[in-house]
């Protein structure tokens, strides 16, 4: 394994010389594979993301031989609030057009070809892409609620549990882009640097590799204060299980930490903990800054949490103090690499 890197880890993007696999339903990318012949473009997803994801698009729908145009389908139950996974996907005209088995086995064949995507964005309300909130019908065709989700969909949350999921339509809200940019980049970083499908460095003849339980408190540590930011009682309580924990099969260990990280990771991120973690930050600084320069990093930090300055300020300002530091822990803190809004991804606040 490489040793990880803040630089290498979050902002290995930065430049968009490598792009991160990415799947997406097929007609948000402008293709015609609609029920009616239409799309339904993003240009959020087809012309800013694709600035550092590469498409995988697919279209369950025609993948199983539907055709274009086809007769619409929907979601069935028997009643409502019925368990997730208690739906069929038939006809809206003819319930006895049953296309649950064909989609669920078609999601099941493509798992191959999906294991390298690290996340997947997928086209809302539809019974087979939906991510959350598919409406759901009666049998005599009565809509009943909407806590369906599509069945291609849902086959993948079951076969990827930790996988980066996200609506398109929600991706034009710039804080719900920022969080899955943020939980894409450390997924694909887990597979790059604790799973070894990173690039490997020369290593010295008389150098071990490190074990993959190095590689995961390394992880761990690196995204220590990203973490705080998005909640700090779930961060520590990981820590503690990572303390208490390493007698666990290791990849046992691995997943279930992979698993916190990404839970830890989809929750908002709040001004108030984001705050807590930049003053972390700043406090293993504050040995290298004279009192002027201390003073005014406080101040900055102060004013970003009243809500005048852009987290980027308070960043820009921490990376210029970094090089004084000869601690690998603060360098190596995933929350002062690059974030999305700097990245041109999504706006600044
Ligand atoms: S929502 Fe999914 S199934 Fe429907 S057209 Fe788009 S890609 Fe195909």
């Amino acid at each position: 394994m490489n040793d990880f890197s803040l630089h290498e880890a979050n902002a290995s993007n930065m430049n968009f010389t490598r792009k991160i696999p990415i799947g997406i339903s097929q007609c948000a990318m402008g293709d015609p594979v609609r029920f009616n012949g239409g799309h339904k473009h993003s240009k959020v997803c087809t012309q800013l993301l694709s600035q550092c994801f590469e498409y995988v698009p697919l279209c369950p729908e025609v993948a199983i031989g539907m055709g274009v145009p086809r007769k619409p389908i929907h979601l069935l139950v028997d009643k409502a609030s019925a368990p997730v996974d208690a739906v069929r996907v038939v006809g809206v005209e003819d319930a006895g057009v049953d296309v649950t088995a064909p989609l669920r086995e078609y999601a099941d064949s493509v798992v191959p070809e999906l294991a390298g995507v690290r996340g997947y964005i997928f086209m809302q309300n539809s019974p087979s892409c939906g991510l959350r909130g598919v409406r759901r019908y009666l049998s005599n065709g009565h809509g009943i609620d909407s806590e369906g989700i599509g069945v291609f969909a849902r086959r993948l949350q079951q076969r990827f549990p930790h996988l980066p999921m996200e609506e398109v339509g929600r991706l034009n809200n710039s804080e719900l882009r920022e969080n899955f940019l943020t939980r894409v980049f450390a997924y694909d970083a887990w597979f790059r640097y604790v799973e070894g499908e990173a690039e490997e460095k020369p290593v010295q003849e008389d150098q071990k590799p490190p074990s993959k339980i190095s590689q995961v408190i390394q992880f761990y540590t690196a995204y220590k204060y990203l973490l705080l930011a998005h909640h700090q009682e779930k961060t520590r309580a990981l820590g503690r299980f990572l303390a208490d924990s390493k007698a666990l099969p290791i990849d046992e260990l691995a997943f279930e930490v992979r698993g916190r990280i990404m839970e830890i990771l989809s929750l908002p991120a709040s001004r108030k903990d984001r705050t807590n973690a930049l003053m972390h930050s700043a406090g293993h600084l504050s040995e290298f800054l004279d009192k002027r320069e201390k003073a005014e990093l406080k101040d900055l930090i102060e004013e970003y949490r009243l809500g005048h300055k852009p987290l980027s300020a308070v960043l820009t300002l921490l990376r210029h103090y970094l090089p004084r530091s000869p601690h690998s822990f603060i360098h190596n803190q995933v929350l002062l690499a690059a974030e999305p809004a700097e990245l041109g991804l999504c706006d600044f606040h």
